[in-house]
């Protein structure tokens, strides 16, 4: 049995605690590898070896730190098919859709090789007579990471590349769940040239969590995970004097006008709906079609390509999609799906009881549709965070617009149309972070900042993008006068740029 430790100070190390959780394939339910879960005594080394390190690779100029980024970007395309089989055997989802977990991780990474441009303070000459003054950012010191398991290469990356081209060290928390390509990043970057201790890999679970959010020597922590977790993990660290941004979930409605090209909406449903399983923030859970024509259109030419869906392990490269991640989540996602029925939704493509020849254990559930969904079912309410698409209808456009509105999640929405006038409208008033006019995951470029509202969002500063170079560090203002000194001796009202 594979036994997976930690990663600190550049090496691999066997855990301590002698507490373990298991590693599954979730296509079989077989457990693949024993994961040690971190003691304090993991988390104090890890933060040791941060703070011995920390200081010269913050001292490395923003040209060098980026040349590591440049050759780890090499690295990563260079292994990309091992990278994703490894992503997907643990998690589950297929090969290809792995790379595309990858590539946004990549995609960070080379955001950050600009981090020598992207770092650079303000200045004003002259503020005051023979005054001037500007701005630095210094980093952090020590962040941390705590990442979901829908995204074990994407979400890592989001963290670890600005925090450390900023100059910080940093400790990535990942999923217990999938874990091995977390690890398998933190040896290439390595091997790009980072030193030792600025990268270190804790495995763990609640227990790792709590020992990262009192760390007083870790300044700052991002989180990506449920809404639950999130707000906990925010109010901690704020108690704890950290600054924090914290992700959580989502239920993300997509809005298909009249008007609206409906064999584009289909497809673009299919992809955002049942795509990795639905276990995606950005997945769309809530189709919300304008008008009874509209929607019984809609739903007619959905079902066919529900009831196709192909779904299988990993190792084929036919599916479109995998199982879910564990035994628990299969069985919490077909517990919504009762409740749905039960309190009188209708079931029309009914996944619940697929089953996958040779992979009778595996995670799988096929493809849900439910129509007629109403927003005092739980299925509405709750996450699925499985292959559940939901059917609202809505009467007129500000119906529509009224449904994500008033939803508890904020991550991302989408409206399908030609009216230019209606998506313009539709952009302007939602209060939500994300949004896609004719583009059902509006997951934005690496260049741009990733980020909900409301519920799905704790915190002011959004993932990558120059947001996320505010947030990996600190702003320090220096006023200087030269070269007169105060001849004048002690002022006492306060001063003002005369
Ligand atoms: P999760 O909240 O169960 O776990 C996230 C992390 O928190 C993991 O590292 C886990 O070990 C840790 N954790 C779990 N329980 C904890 C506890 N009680 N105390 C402290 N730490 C704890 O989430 P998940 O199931 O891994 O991921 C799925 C969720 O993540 C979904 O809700 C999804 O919407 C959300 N998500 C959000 C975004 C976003 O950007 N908003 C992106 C990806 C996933």
């Amino acid at each position: 049995m594979k036994e997976i430790g930690h990663f600190i100070n550049g090496k691999h190390v066997a855990g301590t605690s002698g507490r373990t959780s298991n590693v599954y394939n979730p296509a079989t339910g077989e457990v693949q590898a024993t994961l040690s879960l971190a003691s304090d005594a993991e988390i104090l080394a890890a933060v040791e070896s941060a703070k011995a390190a920390q200081p010269k690779w913050a001292a490395t100029n923003p040209q060098r730190r980026a040349r590591v980024f440049f050759k780890f970007v090499d690295l990563l395309n260079q292994n990309m098919d091992e990278l994703a089989v490894l992503l997907s055997s643990e998690h589950g989802k297929t090969v290809e859709d792995s790379k595309g977990d990858i590539i946004r991780g990549l995609e960070v990474c080379e955001f950050v090789c600009g981090i020598p441009h992207l770092s650079k303070g303000e200045f004003t000459e002259g503020a005051g007579p023979a005054i001037d003054m500007y701005s630095i950012r210094q980093p952090v010191g020590i962040g941390a990471g705590i990442t979901p398991f829908n995204f074990p290469g994407m979400i890592p990356m989001w963290m670890f590349a600005p925090a450390i081209a900023c100059g910080n060290a940093f400790i990535l928390k990942p999923s217990e769940r999938d874990p091995s390509l977390p690890i398998r990043l933190a040896e290439l970057m390595i091997e790009a040239g980072l030193p030792a201790g600025i990268l270190n890999v804790i495995n763990g679970d609640k227990s790792a969590v709590d020992g990262i959010l009192t760390n007083p020597d870790i300044g700052a922590i991002s989180f990506v995970g449920s809404t639950p977790i999130a707000r906990y993990v925010y109010g901690t660290a704020a108690m704890n004097g950290k600054r924090a941004q914290c992700f959580g979930g989502a239920k993300n409605h997509m809005i298909i006008m009249p008007d609206a090209d409906l064999d584009q909406a289909v497809s673009a449903l299919m992809g955002a709906g049942y795509g990795s399983a639905g276990e995606r923030c950005m997945a769309v859970s809530v189709a919300v079609p304008v008008g009874e024509e509209t929607a019984n259109r809609l739903i007619e030419k959905l079902i066919p390509q529900i009831e196709a869906l192909k779904i299988g392990p990993y190792t084929d490269d036919k599916a479109d999609m995998g199982p879910l991640i564990t035994k628990e989540a299969q069985t919490r996602v077909s517990g919504l799906i009762d409740s749905g029925v039960e309190q009188g939704a209708k079931l029309v493509v009914d996944g619940r009881n697929f089953k996958l020849q040779g992979y009778e254990d595996g995670y799988f559930v096929g493809g849900c549709l439910f129509d007629h969904v109403k927003t005092d079912m739980d299925i509405y309410k709750q996450e699925i965070f499985g292959p559940v698409l939901s059917v609202v209808r809505a009467k007129n456009y500000e119906d529509a617009l009224d449904l994500p509105m008033k939803h508890e999640y904020g991550n991302g929405v989408a409206i399908f149309t030609r009216d230019g006038d209606a998506a313009r409208d539709f952009a302007s008033r939602i209060n939500i972070g994300m949004i896609g006019i004719n583009v059902p995951i509006p997951v934005p470029l690496a260049y741009h900042s990733f980020g909900g509202w409301k519920a799905s969002s704790f915190g002011d500063l959004n993932q990558h993008g120059t947001d996320s170079i505010k947030f990996w560090t600190k702003t320090k203002t220096v006023t200087a006068r030269w070269p007169s000194g105060i001849k004048t001796g002690a002022e006492f009202v306060m001063p003002t740029m005369k």
